[in-house]
């Protein structure tokens, strides 16, 4: 599979196929070592960016080392990760061009206070990486913020 890593409009590096996908194909592993989150909590306590992937019961990361690390985030996506046992693959989810930029949705969930605003230019951009679910909790909680 040609994969090619450099400058995307979306952030920094992205990661594009040199080659025709189809639909359903497994593009790429997202390999890494496998730390515990409260292990990769502490590594990256100071790091703006980190490539960390949850899990299972989301209490093991993976800490990308990779092309796929490079895959942006997308709200409208050309691939998805697909959890088989331990291991994690980016499954295209339709036919990609040469060409084309891979992008997944992150569907974020770490509850921290961290903006993670998206830029991906989709129509329907949510202008956030977090998930629905982890939105609407965020919300909750600024609510219960201002009542204070
Ligand atoms: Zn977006």
């Amino acid at each position: 599979m040609g994969l090619m890593i450099r400058s995307s409009a979306i952030h920094a590096a992205g990661c594009y196929t040199t080659a025709p996908i189809r639909k359903g194909v497994r593009v790429v592993e997202y390999t890494g070592p496998r730390l515990r989150k409260a292990e990769a909590d502490q590594i990256y306590e100071d790091s703006p960016i980190t490539y960390l992937f949850g899990i299972g019961s989301r209490s093991i990361v993976i800490d990308g080392h990779g092309a796929a690390m490079f895959l942006n985030h997308s709200c409208d996506p050309n691939c998805e990760t697909d959890e088989i046992g331990d291991r994690v693959w980016i499954l295209a989810i339709r036919n990609i061009a040469p060409g084309e930029e891979l992008t997944y949705d992150y569907n974020l969930y770490d509850g921290d206070e961290d903006e993670a605003d998206c830029n991906c230019g989709a129509p329907a951009c949510r202008k956030t990486m977090y998930s629905p679910a982890e939105i609407a909790r965020r919300e909750r909680v600024a609510k219960r913020k201002k009542k204070k």
